[in-house]
């Protein structure tokens, strides 16, 4: 508590008096250009990944950036939490760019790759969530582009970043702007701090240097 105190002091006279004039435009209402689904993990931090302020981004968080996806009726099998979020970013605030964030040494990827039936006792809810993720474990299996010198660990992280991606592209706001809404697959290596993208036409995960984040800006 006391550290939440001195940050939250801290915020007050370090940061908010710069910080007062986008507060006050805020105030008024957000008009993100992104939805980011990411993990819950303390190490992933949207706003530093993407250098964004305040207002910029609409974010999901989730433990291994896992969307439960629609079933048939159009609701989520999972959580409705996300999916109200989907609903909201694109229905309400006009939402076009969904990125889907995943990391290396992710927890929950450890407990799918351990077998989470393990974590039954302890953690019943967490099991029953990362059923979301056991598609991944396939989709790692046909997936040879992913880089096989990564730790199962991360190669199985990359596949889920696809993988959910695919659960969110099941929600109808998303279906139904096929074409319109960009799906992107992000994946961030905390040791080496570096943030790779899926590039579809490579077929792999391609690490966002400057000479590919150039690449990827100029006129095609
Ligand atoms: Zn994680």
């Amino acid at each position: 508590m006391q550290r939440l105190l001195k940050g939250l002091i801290n915020f007050k006279t370090e940061l908010a008096p710069s910080m007062r004039p986008l507060f006050k435009d805020l105030g008024a209402g957000q008009a993100p250009e992104l939805l980011m689904i990411t993990c819950s993990d303390s190490r992933v931090v949207p706003h530093l990944l993407t250098s964004e302020e305040p207002g910029d981004v609409f974010v999901v968080r989730s433990v291994g950036n896992i969307i439960a996806p629609a079933g048939k009726s159009g609701f989520s099998v999972g959580d409705v939490s996300e999916a109200s979020a989907i609903e909201y970013g694109l229905e309400v605030l006009g939402i076009r760019d969904i990125a889907v964030c995943g990391h290396s040494n992710c927890g929950a990827m450890k407990a799918i790759v351990d077998g989470r039936e393990k974590l039954s006792a302890l953690a019943p809810n967490l099991v029953a969530w990362l059923e979301h993720g056991e598609a991944a474990r396939t989709r790692l299996s046909v997936s040879d582009f992913i880089d096989p010198s990564l730790p199962e660990v991360d190669r199985l992280s990359q596949a889920n970043v696809l993988q959910q991606l695919d659960h969110v592209a099941s929600y109808l706001p998303v279906a139904k702007r096929r074409g319109e809404v960009r799906l992107h697959a992000l994946w961030f290596d905390i040791g080496k701090t570096m943030v790779s993208l899926f590039e579809a036409e490579r077929g792999r995960f391609v690490a966002l240097d400057e000479a590919e984040i150039a690449r990827l800006l100029a006129p095609k």
